[in-house]
């Protein structure tokens, strides 16, 4: 049988979000330190991004990336995988680089030579759908050569800002010579990773270790309920328009903010 993969997505790693649009995307280091030791701890194999790029990897392997460029990129998770053994790819927008909250050149120059794999999330995160064919390219092939300068390494990987983009991005994208597209529509996948955006579970400070579990054993229940989920944010994005969406999840964020 085709082995199966899983690929996480983190976001910020601290105690609170930076503004409050990260909302539940935020970490708190406690918990990503025990997801992290559980899985160094555990038998499934933890693979880079280019064992996937391969497709050499064992059924039930898991590739951890980190989508944003946050600081903590630097201060918090670099550290501790380094610890652990355990790779992962920092996906970046090189211009937010060294911005309030973000890792900078010299951070991710570190990480590069520790090991990490640094990719590109577009340019400056803007949302990729819609975009006029030249903006699309600047977003999508002009960030990873600014990239490639600044850390004089190859970029191979590309991680749809927000998961938009779709197939598209997907070709400007393989015309640009990355190897791997990666987009969050949550999901396992089999088999090389090239021929397709690929699946991942974003991981949410409410999903805990449990959630965790769920995303790393890909237990049907928690895949069919993110899947909705994520069908469910399609759906309000291309009815109420991307601003229109913006609006609604930062008053959804406002609500759980004074519920607790
Ligand atoms: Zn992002």
């Amino acid at each position: 049988m085709t082995p199966r993969a899983v690929v996480l997505i983190y976001h910020r790693v601290s105690d609170r979000p930076l503004a409050p649009e990260e909302g539940d995307y935020v970490l708190p280091p406690s918990l990503f330190e025990a997801q992290m030791r559980g899985l160094a701890a555990g038998r499934r194999p933890v693979v880079p991004l280019e064992s996937l790029a391969e497709g050499r990897y064992d059924d039930g392997a898991v590739a951890l990336t980190f989508d944003d460029g946050c600081e903590s990129d630097a201060t918090v998770a670099g550290p501790l995988l380094v610890s652990l053994g355990l790779p992962a790819a920092f996906f970046v927008n090189p211009a937010l680089v060294g911005t309030e909250g973000r890792a900078s050149w010299d951070e991710l120059r570190q990480l590069a030579a520790q090991g990490f794999a640094i990719g590109s999330h577009g340019l400056d995160h803007t949302l990729l759908d819609g975009l006029a064919p030249a903006e699309l390219e600047r977003q999508v092939a002009g960030s990873k050569r600014e990239i490639e300068e600044r850390l004089g390494r190859p970029v191979d990987a590309l991680s749809l800002p927000g998961g938009t983009g779709g197939e598209r991005a997907r070709r400007v994208a393989c015309t640009a010579g990355y190897r791997l597209v990666l987009g969050s529509r949550p999901g396992a996948f089999r088999g090389k990773a090239t021929d397709a955006v690929l699946p991942r579970f974003a991981l949410r400070r409410g999903h805990g270790l449990e959630g965790f579990r769920s995303a790393v054993e890909r237990r049907p229940f928690f895949v069919l309920r993110q899947q909705a989920r994520y069908a469910l944010t399609l759906a309000a994005r291309c009815l109420l328009g991307t601003r229109g969406y913006a609006r609604l999840r930062a008053r959804r964020l406002d609500r759980d903010a004074g519920r607790t």
